[in-house]
């Protein structure tokens, strides 16, 4: 595992990614990597233009503060029920990005509709349930609808990506955004078609033993 001043480092230049690449606006979103006894959070009201490897706050999975002197982010509960959920998951992205968000609002989960979209997160991505943010009847919410995938959406509220690393956590907030987008203007052509379940299979697979090596993923720079 990565020491916990690299995560930090790592997190601080994916939240300026985040925000350069229009994915939130403001102080909005959150970015979390698992590190040594916990989790590194960034903290509530991120601004993520000023914001250094000593603002990233640390915590256990009862979200105890380790180091850091910041209040972490209000969706740490999130954070922390998706890592006691999902041992696979090292890095988390939360992101409010538009045509995702438009998904979110209209409660209509992402069809498995382009291939680059299943091979990142094995199949479409659907709509938890609403609930306030910040809540454990959010993060409830969240972990049933995201199974065993590696995204989803959040009704009403936005996205949120998992990755084994930070960097294909980001990677797949950049596809599903994409994905989000082809499908709101796909409706002008009639509708997708949708991938069938025995291709999404096969093309995870192969992603999962071998394109991945190659896969450099987006820089957070
Ligand atoms: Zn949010």
């Amino acid at each position: 595992m990565e020491t916990n001043l690299t995560i930090k480092a790592s997190i601080v230049e994916a939240g300026c990614a985040m925000l350069a690449k229009g994915l939130v606006a403001g102080t909005w979103g959150n970015i979390s990597v698992r590190s040594e006894g916990g989790v590194a959070i960034t903290p509530s009201g991120s601004d993520y233009l000023t914001l250094t490897p000593s603002d990233i706050v640390t915590v256990d999975y009862n979200g105890i503060t380790g180091e850091g002197q910041r209040v972490p982010s209000s969706e740490m509960p999130l954070h922390l029920a998706i890592y006691t959920a999902r041992p696979d998951v090292g890095a988390i992205v939360h992101t409010h990005s538009i045509f995702a968000s438009a998904c979110a609002v209209a409660r209509r989960s992402i069809p498995p509709l382009i291939e680059d979209l299943v091979q990142m997160t094995g199949g479409g991505v659907e709509v938890a349930e609403y609930a306030l943010p910040g809540t454990k009847a959010l993060a409830e919410n969240t972990v049933k609808a995201l199974g065993d995938r590696q995204a989803v959406l959040m009704a009403n509220h936005g996205l949120v990506a998992c990755g084994r690393t930070l960097k294909e956590a980001m990677l797949i907030v950049v596809l599903v955004e994409k994905a989000a987008e082809i499908y709101v203007h796909s409706q002008a052509l009639g509708g997708p078609q949708v991938l069938s379940e025995q291709d999404i299979q096969i093309m995870r697979q192969f992603y999962l033993e071998h394109y991945q090596k190659r896969q450099g993923g987006i820089s957070c720079g």
